[in-house]
């Protein structure tokens, strides 16, 4: 086995410590590479406090991994060692399912390898994330990084990037669209790029006018302050989708009036409990209320090389290992623009 150290949390009641644990040797097939940044997701938080089920612990979060290549497994064909490269939110996957060889294996029918929080394809041995020095993941599931960007502001790609992009691309979101955004976070402001670049019209939908500013900075065309209740009615009928990147508890229904007739709202966001949806808010306007998780690995690597083409990256605060603590709960009053990175040189 190989030795790892990383930050865990023990419990759900106790915050992230140092922890050492082991990772399995470097297989035939496998990609063993340090640990140079990770992303700090809002589901790490909610995962280590037990905010959507049951986990497994320890837990190391992190799944916006990024690093240089140390060690391949013999028959590894994609990547040598000193490559630049990213995991994010999958390690695996049954890859016989339909949905595995369609490349959607975000939605395998046997259920993906979560990067932590979860098991490998055994459904024993327990995985874990990015918060540590070094991980062994099957080349198949190891993403090519582009030297041309902030190798930093890059981490978030792997979750907030391909979490918006994947939507925004299945329904074709493009020039003539109007796009809301409803959230800007982590996740909106991803949505807010992708959206721009795709020549969408977009608009972000904030309860915070605070944001005018920095929603303008990052592109959106337009910003509406959605306690204001003129300002909310004035936007009544009009997108052709909405995107909805909140994870705090809101009224889906407010959202889905502000549609076009046959617009799409997409939910990327996840509140820890259940939202009710009046069955009048998607009937009048033949709505759609649609969901949608992160992306396949072969999304994932063109949404990484369109970043690259296009200069796209996440706006990052980078912080030290030791700090994280400090860092969620700032993440929860929304005090990051937009994402804060873990430098795991800090570690
Ligand atoms: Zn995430
Ligand atoms: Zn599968």
């Amino acid at each position: 086995m190989i030795q790892a150290k990383g930050y865990a949390a023990q419990t759900p009641e106790t915050d992230l410590a140092p922890w050492s644990f082991e990772r399995r040797e470097v297989g035939d097939h496998d990609v063993q590479f340090d640990i140079m940044f990770c992303g700090v997701c809002h589901s790490d938080l909610h995962q280590i406090k037990n905010d959507w089920f049951p986990g497994i612990f320890p837990m190391v979060p992190g799944h916006e991994i990024v690093g240089k290549v140390q060690k391949v497994g013999a028959h590894v064909k994609r990547y040598k060692v000193g490559d630049l490269v990213g995991v994010g939110c999958m390690v695996d996957s049954c890859r016989s399912c339909d949905e595995c060889k369609e490349g959607l294996e975000q939605y395998c029918q046997a259920g993906s390898s979560q990067t932590y929080n979860g098991t490998e394809q055994d459904k024993k041995t327990p995985t874990y994330g990015g918060y540590s020095n070094t991980i062994i993941v099957n080349e198949d599931f190891v993403l090519r990084i582009s030297d041309k960007l902030d190798l930093a502001s890059v981490a978030p790609l792997l979750c907030a990037g391909i979490t918006t992009y994947s939507p925004l691309r299945h329904w074709k979101v493009s020039k003539g669209h109007k796009l809301g955004v409803v959230g800007l976070g982590g996740l909106g402001h991803m949505a807010v790029k992708f959206g721009v670049s795709f020549g969408a019209e977009v608009t972000v939908l904030s309860t915070s006018e605070s944001k005018e500013a920095d929603a303008k900075k990052l592109g959106a065309h337009k910003f509406v302050v959605t306690k204001d209740k003129a300002q909310l009615k004035s936007v009544r009928g009009s997108f052709d989708f909405i995107i909805d990147t909140v994870s705090a508890k809101h009224d889906m229904n407010t959202y889905l009036g502000l549609l076009k007739t046959n617009g799409v709202m997409i939910c990327v966001g996840v509140p820890s409990e259940p939202s009710p949806i009046a069955a009048f808010s998607i009937i009048v306007g033949r709505k759609s209320l649609a969901g949608s998780s992160i992306g396949g690995i072969r999304e994932t690597q063109e949404m990484l090389d369109y970043c690259s083409d296009h200069n796209i990256v996440s706006d990052i605060e980078v912080i030290a290992m030791k700090d994280i603590t400090q860092a969620y709960e700032r993440m929860l009053k929304g005090d990051v623009k937009y994402r804060f990175v873990i430098d795991m040189a800090t570690l």
